[in-house]
């Protein structure tokens, strides 16, 4: 990945920004109660509809995650440090349900921009249609090989569930970050993301404007094509376990020396959870992959990687079928129930 940013970047003092766009944040009082964080990072909704859009239609296309970055200007003022992201831009590469990458392409392209207008790449997004907003092993090395510089996080996003969790990198390390909120420039107030109220130093108005869920209907059509990407995604695990049965067997055969897996081998071809290898970009090959522990899943994500494993471990008993038909019904089950809840 092309970061265009170098460590002489420094915040601009925003009193002296003429720039219209900003002025909202002239008096940031008026924005927070009590207390403003030592940075935060504001997204204008507009831009935020725009990831909304993009990410939605590419799983309703593909099922597949989506991602991009929203690129914006860096400022201070008396109560400290903050970034403003103004506008959205889509990331294109591969992807799968539960891994996504960005071209190099596309980042010189956003890179460009950019440069061409006095911007900075502030907040690399990523979802995580249905499985929880958490960070993996590779967002955590993406996270800290990318997007490290002070005025910039991340934020995972499940845009099924509602859920989202920011990201910072202090001190080498990847820590969760929750000081970032949406704005509204026309409204000139804060907006929380999904109506959560986790937000720190939240909006001073009582009548903070929620964004509104959007609805969804609990059809038999959505029902229907939930469980339709749920057999596709079985399919391909049960098509992994018996290529591994079977290279399993090849292993134990006498003449072969029985080689452990290589590490990054398992989960390249059609494992369901592939994302251990497939940053958006991976300029440093040799950066060692963090341990996943050091991401917190949420309580209410169904983990696809323990659920691989589980599934691995069973299939060698040749109780492949038994198991891909209870998976299938506990994630029928989880379905209904986030249907009937959401
Ligand atoms: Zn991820």
């Amino acid at each position: 990945m092309n970061i265009v940013q170098t460590n002489t970047i420094t915040a601009d003092p925003i009193q002296k920004t003429e720039d219209a766009a900003f002025t909202i944040f002239h008096n940031r009082r008026d924005l927070h109660e009590e207390t403003i964080p030592p940075f935060f990072v504001y997204i204008n909704e507009n831009a935020w509809d725009e990831f909304t859009k993009h990410t939605n239609e590419v799983y309703r296309t593909t099922r597949h995650e989506g991602q991009g970055i929203f690129i914006g200007r860096y400022f201070y003022d008396e109560f400290g440090e903050f970034a403003v992201a103004t506008s959205y831009q889509e990331g294109e590469g591969q992807s799968s349900y539960s891994t996504v990458e960005m071209s190099e392409q596309c980042l010189m392209t956003i890179s460009k921009k950019c440069r061409a207008e006095n911007l900075l790449m502030l907040v690399w997004i990523h979802t995580h249609p249905t499985f929880g907003a958490f960070y993996s092993g590779t967002d955590v090395a993406c996270l800290k090989t990318n997007f490290f510089m002070p005025f910039q996080i991340g934020i995972v996003a499940d845009i099924i569930r509602k859920e989202h969790k920011g990201f910072r990198v202090q001190s080498r390390e990847v820590v969760e970050f929750k000081d970032y909120a949406l704005y509204s420039e026309k409204n000139r107030e804060l907006v929380t993301i999904y109506g959560s109220t986790k937000l720190k130093g939240a909006a001073k108005h009582l009548d903070i404007q929620i964004k509104p869920k959007e609805s969804e209907s609990l059809s038999s059509e959505a029902i229907l094509s939930e469980l339709r990407a749920i057999r596709g995604e079985l399919a391909a695990i049960t098509n992994f376990l018996k290529k591994e049965e079977i290279r399993a067997d090849k292993a134990a055969q006498p003449h072969t020396p029985k080689e452990p897996l290589p590490a990054n081998g398992v989960l390249k071809s059609e494992a369901p959870q592939k994302e251990e290898q497939s940053a958006p970009s991976t300029p440093n090959e040799t950066e060692k992959k963090p341990n996943v522990a050091a991401s917190p899943a949420t309580g209410r994500s169904v983990n696809p990687e323990d659920l691989f494993f589980k599934l691995q471990e069973l299939a060698k008993q040749n109780m492949l079928q038994l198991i891909a038909l209870i998976v299938f019904g506990v994630l029928v089950a989880i379905v209904l129930i986030l249907k009937v809840i959401f």
